[in-house]
């Protein structure tokens, strides 16, 4: 089986981030960044962003070194990269966003190189619904999109984003955004009105409490890894989208049975993302570490059934 490529759009960034006391000054980040480097462990990734005069050469090698295409990531000569800055509350489970500059992204609009274009798996980061839109007007047919979404848009350009919800397949979205889109509260009828505005699939994402995938019919809980120290959970979330559509895109098919391992996969690039700051873990992670830590999450949620214990017991009690 070949792995397939995957198209991943969305933001190319440097984050300043205020953790624990300490600043980490502009290091790279943004959404599209996350979801192609934890992408790129599993498949061929493509790459389609923008950047400004001030992104260096260096961190396009770094992209490149992990099987990027970055044809379709734009200079701006006159720009400057995108630059958020965050600082976290001390449990690093909430923060706040201190800046936003759009600088060349302010005037983004997605080119889809001609040879990108039949891409068969598509992600679309968090961006712009707008910009989401026009991403799916330039591609062809694609076997699956999956598209991810944020306070910022469901509060601000809540029609875009229906229209988008109306053609796109998976939904990867965070437990308090589902509810801000749904005004619902419990996890089910959360997701039941979601799959209602379109994806045939949505995926919850819960934080270090794992995510939950919905899909024809069936439910798939999966925990989060319990890593020893969080160091920096920016970009977390997006590195689950990229690590899930990277396994589909590798397995190339979108059966349930492969769902449920991609959503583990997901959860196995995030656990590496926030054991470093901005990308400098998920930058070096392999495959073989990559599978070690999917087979860590088998053992944590294994369980043994009702059936085969009273199964074991009845053997034990038959005569020899
Ligand atoms: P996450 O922690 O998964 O929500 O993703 C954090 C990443 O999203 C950071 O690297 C930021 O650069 C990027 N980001 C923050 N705000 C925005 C925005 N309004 N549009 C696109 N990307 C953003």
């Amino acid at each position: 089986m070949t792995a397939q490529p995957m198209l991943v759009v969305g933001s190319v960034a440097f984050d300043t981030l205020h953790i624990h006391g300490k600043t980490h000054a502009r290091v790279l980040g943004g959404s599209a960044t996350f979801a192609s480097v934890a992408g790129s462990v599993l498949a061929p990734v493509r790459l389609v962003g923008v950047v400004g005069k001030d992104f260096p050469d260096e961190a396009v090698r770094d992209l490149e070194s992990r099987g990027v295409d970055t044809t379709g990531l734009e200079r701006e000569p006159n720009g400057l990269t995108f630059h958020w800055e965050g600082r976290y509350a001390d449990d690093l489970a909430s923060r706040t966003s201190l800046c936003t500059e759009l600088n060349a992204f302010a005037d983004f609009h997605p080119k889809i190189p001609a040879a990108l274009r039949d891409t068969p798996y598509v992600m679309l980061g968090n961006i712009a619904p707008e910009l989401q839109l026009e991403v799916l007007e330039q591609v062809r047919a694609p076997r699956l999109v999956v598209a991810d979404t944020m306070n910022f848009w469901i509060e601000g350009k809540r029609d875009d984003l229906a229209k988008v919800l109306r053609r796109v397949d998976v939904l990867v979205i965070n437990e308090e955004e589902a509810r801000a889109l749904t005004s619902e509260h419990h996890i089910v009828p959360v997701a039941r009105a979601l799959l209602g505005m379109g994806p045939k699939i949505v995926i919850v994402k819960r934080g270090e409490y794992g995510a939950i995938l919905f899909h024809d019919g069936e439910i798939f809980s999966a925990p989060a890894y319990p890593v020893h120290e969080v160091k920096d959970p920016t970009g977390a979330g997006d590195t689950f989208a990229g690590g899930l559509l990277g396994y589909v895109a590798a397995r190339d098919n979108v059966r349930h049975d492969t769902l449920r391992r991609a959503v583990i996969y997901g959860s196995a690039a995030a656990s590496f993302c926030v054991e470093g700051v901005g990308l400098s873990e998920l930058l070096r992670v392999t495959r073989p570490e990559l599978d070690q830590r999917f087979r860590a999450f088998r053992k944590l949620a294994h369980f043994t059934s009702e059936d085969e214990v009273l199964e074991e017991e009845r053997e034990e009690r038959a005569p020899a």
